[in-house]
């Protein structure tokens, strides 16, 4: 986590190859995003250009998760990114929260503001002062909003997708009648995350509670989902805060109950981010490039047609003709290659890019009418009848999905143990990283006193409803939660 974001000089050096994952896992990570095309860097300092297969990568995973907040009545509507400092001060605990990585405007149209505005880090103060005009009574509740939009909040140390000075996310804001509905709401987000993650993403998590220490400045609580990178740490993916009144009452947000009489609404937020495609290329990536998911990759069958003359071509591209309208009918997103590169060029260049499928057609797969397909797994080559190949490559992608999903899960297996004691997590953590469960009393000063002996490692989250056994791995008292320990991201 020690790369900076280059500026405009470092960020125009060409990426030649792709450093191998084992040697220099954040110079693999940095290589592959660049030369994949996905971001870059920029003459501003800690901002990235998200270049269009990266966007069109964020656009399927929007459109992935719009699809499932509209099935469940959620709004998107679209809120101001300048918010007054009076605003933003109201909730103590929230502000004390984000006041570090806030970025402030002071000067505009030649003159020095009166009054300085923040660029939003996140919008619940905004949200909070304007969603009160819109709520008066409990048939006004619940209110179920969202925006896709981006946040400012000012970074030191960035690294491409993962954490830069501005980003491009989604923050839904909600507001209900009722404790238990707030509560409710939090965890069908969850539930949507973890399916995001795991039916899309390919990439399994864990979702949980966050500890004390790990809730977001002004929630009661915070759930989040967790995922294992390739090389052992963890990412936390997207959170769900439930706030109690603790919004409403600084923002005075109130409605009149059943009975007539006013009452603070309990609200809640939640946020996935373009992190999510940092956490696709390390927890699915290898030394030649990405691997992308097929329900989200912008191309999922590369073809790449090979020929030696102006004869073979045609040959060539009149049997691609034949088929290419049937894959495209089945809604398979996919690309023939005609660039003038040589073949073994193109072929680097899809497996670089992470596309599930890539199809070789020369001049005697057009004789025994067939296709050489290679997935991007396995990498190997085998024979496919162009007849019927639709329907081949719906279930080839549909397997691949599946397949790279079992991959994240295995490796997140073997890369998780069990221990009970300070000192075998500390001894884990000198060896190795991944996910490591422990017993735990609940306290910060057992918590603190992980992250002391092991420079850094914290809890993740924990299943709030599972019984604990045993005693906390630092103090020995009874435990109350067993949790997850990881280095993270
Ligand atoms: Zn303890």
């Amino acid at each position: 986590m020690t790369n900076t974001i280059a500026t405009t000089d470092e960020g125009e050096e060409f990426v030649k190859d792709i450093t191998k994952m084992s040697v220099d896992f954040d110079r693999w990570y940095t290589d592959v995003v660049r030369k994949a095309e996905l971001a870059d860097y920029t003459p501003v300092r800690g901002s990235m250009v998200i270049l269009p297969y990266g966007y069109a990568l964020w656009e399927n995973i929007q459109r992935a998760f719009d699809d499932m907040i509209k099935s469940s009545g959620h709004e998107n509507w679209y809120c101001p990114l300048l918010i007054p400092e009076e605003l933003l001060t109201k909730e103590e605990e929230h502000v004390q929260g984000f006041t570090p990585q806030v970025a402030w405007i002071t000067e505009a149209a030649g003159g020095k503001l009166e009054l300085r505005l923040a660029i939003r880090p996140t919008s619940e103060t905004i949200i909070g002062a304007l969603i009160r005009r819109y709520i008066q009574s409990h048939r006004d509740l619940p209110k179920l909003t969202n925006q896709w939009c981006n946040v400012v909040r000012w970074e030191m140390r960035t690294r491409l997708f993962l954490r830069t000075t501005e980003f491009l996310w989604q923050e839904g804001h909600t507001f209900h009648a009722s404790a238990d509905e707030a509560k409710q709401e939090v965890d069908l987000i969850l539930g949507y995350y973890r399916d995001l993650a795991q039916d899309w993403l390919a990439m399994p998590v864990l979702a949980g509670m966050k500890s004390r220490s790990e809730t977001f400045p002004g929630a009661v609580h915070t759930k989040s989902i967790e995922a294992l990178m390739r090389d052992g740490l963890a990412l936390q993916a997207g959170t769900s805060h439930y706030f109690g009144q603790n919004f409403s009452s600084a923002y005075d947000i109130s409605f009149s109950n059943q009975r007539n009489q006013r009452e603070l609404c309990y609200s809640t937020s939640w946020g996935i981010s373009t992190r999510l495609i940092g956490g696709v290329i390390m927890a699915h990536g290898d030394d030649a490039g990405l691997i992308l998911p097929p329900r989200i990759a912008p191309i999922q069958v590369a073809v790449v047609p090979i020929f030696r003359d102006a004869a073979s071509r045609d040959l060539v591209e009149a049997f691609i003709e034949t088929w290419r309208w049937a894959v495209e009918g089945e809604r398979i997103r996919l690309r023939v290659d005609w660039s003038d590169d040589r073949p073994g060029e193109k072929f680097n260049r899809w497996e670089l890019k992470g596309v599930p499928l890539r199809l070789e057609v020369g001049p005697r797969d057009v004789e025994a009418r067939q296709v050489s397909l290679v997935d991007r797994l396995t990498r190997e080559r085998r024979p496919v009848p162009a007849a019927g190949l639709a329907g081949r490559l719906r279930d080839e992608l549909s397997s691949f999905q599946r397949d790279l999903y079992q991959r994240a899960l295995d490796f997140r297996d073997q890369n998780t143990v069990e221990v009970s004691t300070l000192e075998e997590l500390v001894a884990h953590f000198k060896e190795r990283a991944g996910v490591v469960w422990a017993p735990w009393c609940e306290s910060e000063e057992c918590e603190a006193r992980v992250s002391e002996a092991t420079g850094g490692v914290h809890t993740r989250n924990f299943d709030p409803d599972a019984e604990a056994e045993g005693s906390c791995l630092v103090c020995g008292r009874p435990a109350k939660r067993r949790v997850a320990f990881a280095r993270a991201y």
